[in-house]
């Protein structure tokens, strides 16, 4: 079970496989692997002991960054998102990231993006599309059509809780659609990344 994998300078934390979407574009649906890592699928969940453990081996000082990423939304497990970014700052201060869908309101029935005031440096939020019709088409999220609400809800929330925090999209949505997602991410005064499609 591979909990912890390296990407260049960036020790990465695979906790769940669980999401409460199904991009269309999502790696998930073509492999198991990124860059190397071996297989992220998890046979089950990794407790927080065995999370930790695994932290143990590793000398956090040869990486650049922590992120939470893996196959599935970190969310999902915020409780232990919490109680692993404590043990790591509390022995290192190494910057933390999560990678989310920015559904974790919709998710814990909540607001999440408080919980995470000290625990993450940065938070990177899927934004994937410039309206909700076309959010729900793309990440097809079980919540429904108002879950993209709740993501730009999520991100403002963010802004006053942790220290930086954008907005991702994947170059393979059609021009327009980049250059509303520029708009949108302006209005809100949140970095917007465009990454290339893996
Ligand atoms: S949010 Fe991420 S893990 Fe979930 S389906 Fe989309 S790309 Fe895959």
């Amino acid at each position: 079970m591979i909990i912890l994998y390296e990407i260049e300078k960036s020790l990465y934390v695979n906790i769940t496989n669980r999401c409460p979407c199904n991009c269309t574009f999502c790696l998930r649906n073509e492999g198991d692997e990124v860059n190397g890592s071996g297989s992220l699928w998890l046979e089950r969940e990794p407790s927080l002991e065995e999370i930790l453990n695994d932290f143990k081996k590793h000398d956090l000082s040869k990486y650049s960054e922590v992120v939470f990423c893996g196959y599935g939304e970190p969310l999902e497990r915020i409780e232990e998102v919490i109680e692993i970014s404590k043990y790591i700052k509390s022995i290192s201060p190494i910057k933390i990231r999560i990678n989310t869908n920015g559904l974790g309101d919709l998710i814990h029935k909540k607001n999440t993006a408080k919980m995470l005031e000290n625990i993450v440096d940065e938070v990177s939020i899927s934004l994937n599309a410039p309206s909700k019709e076309e959010y729900f088409e793309l990440c097809k999220p079980k919540f429904g059509i108002e879950s993209f609400e709740s993501l730009l809800s999520f991100a403002k929330e963010a802004k006053k809780y942790v220290k930086e925090v954008q907005f991702s999209i994947v170059d393979d949505i059609s021009k327009d659609q980049i250059e509303r997602c520029k708009t949108l991410t302006k209005s809100l005064e949140i970095p917007l990344r465009i990454r290339e499609k893996q």
